[in-house]
């Protein structure tokens, strides 16, 4: 098996070190023997929908975000057509944003979206930022997916489907409890770093669903994840207390 994976404005779209989760996928998908290309697509670049799996977008700043945001916009109907035939994808935060319809920043200006998700984000006036756990139904597991946000944007979604229900932090804009945001086999969230990192259940999660329009249901061996479940556990518990073990 081939994984191809597309990884999109990397030079400008990598705040907290959002790149460590490509990392994290093509590490995941070699130590089952899959193979991974990962192409790096940015400004100017042509895009073939039919030649991905797999797409990944970072987060960034408002002032990068206004130098991809056009360009983004372009390639639009070429990553709408690669979701709408099966290709998985992740977004972080900037990129997440931007994948939505538009987003408003705090100096008013309006960078306008893709349209993959029907949601739209426009700054408030207090970042949001720390720790944060979500459930995602979709993991069939009562493990909480953790990381950490920070943004000043806040996103309503317009009927597009959260990622998942926010347990402790913030997520999508502090009061309606949603965090990211779900269509077809694409994500966006506000979580950043290496997220998958923290989260294998995620990551293989992430890869199944790449795998899964080129090769139908893909069953991924499972992989010694003592240390990263102890990461996840510990961060957890050190920072929701109240929350207990699960
Ligand atoms: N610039 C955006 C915001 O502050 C996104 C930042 C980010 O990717 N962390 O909302």
């Amino acid at each position: 098996m081939k994984l191809r994976l597309c990884h999109l404005y990397p030079e400008l779209l990598n705040l907290y070190g959002d790149r460590g989760n490509v990392l994290i996928l093509r590490r995941r998908a070699e130590w089952r023997g899959i193979e991974v290309e990962v192409t790096r697509i940015s400004l100017g670049d042509k895009l073939d929908p039919k030649d991905y799996d797999l797409f990944f977008l970072g987060g960034g700043p408002d002032q990068e975000q206004g130098v991809a945001s056009a360009d983004l916009v372009a390639k639009g109907p070429w990553l709408k057509e690669a979701v709408e035939a099966g290709a998985a994808l992740m977004a972080i935060c900037g990129g997440y944003q931007l994948l939505g319809e538009y987003y408003r920043t705090s100096t008013g200006e309006t960078l306008p979206g893709v349209g993959l998700f029907a949601a739209y984000t426009e700054a408030g006036n207090k970042r949001l930022k720390g720790n944060i756990a979500i459930q995602v139904e979709e993991l069939g597991t009562d493990r909480p997916v953790i990381g950490f946000e920070n943004h000043g944007g806040r996103t309503f979604l317009k009927g597009a489907r959260p990622l998942g229900r926010v347990i402790y932090g913030d997520g999508n804009n502090g009061t309606d409890q949603t965090e990211g945001a779900r269509y077809r086999n694409a994500i966006g969230t506000y979580l950043h770093g290496p997220l998958l990192s923290k989260n294998p259940h995620l990551a293989d999660y992430l890869l199944r669903l790449a795998l899964q329009r080129r090769y139908g249901e893909v069953e991924l061996p499972p992989l010694d994840d003592t240390l990263e479940l102890a990461v996840n556990q510990s961060v957890y518990q050190r920072f929701l207390p109240k929350k207990g073990k699960w």
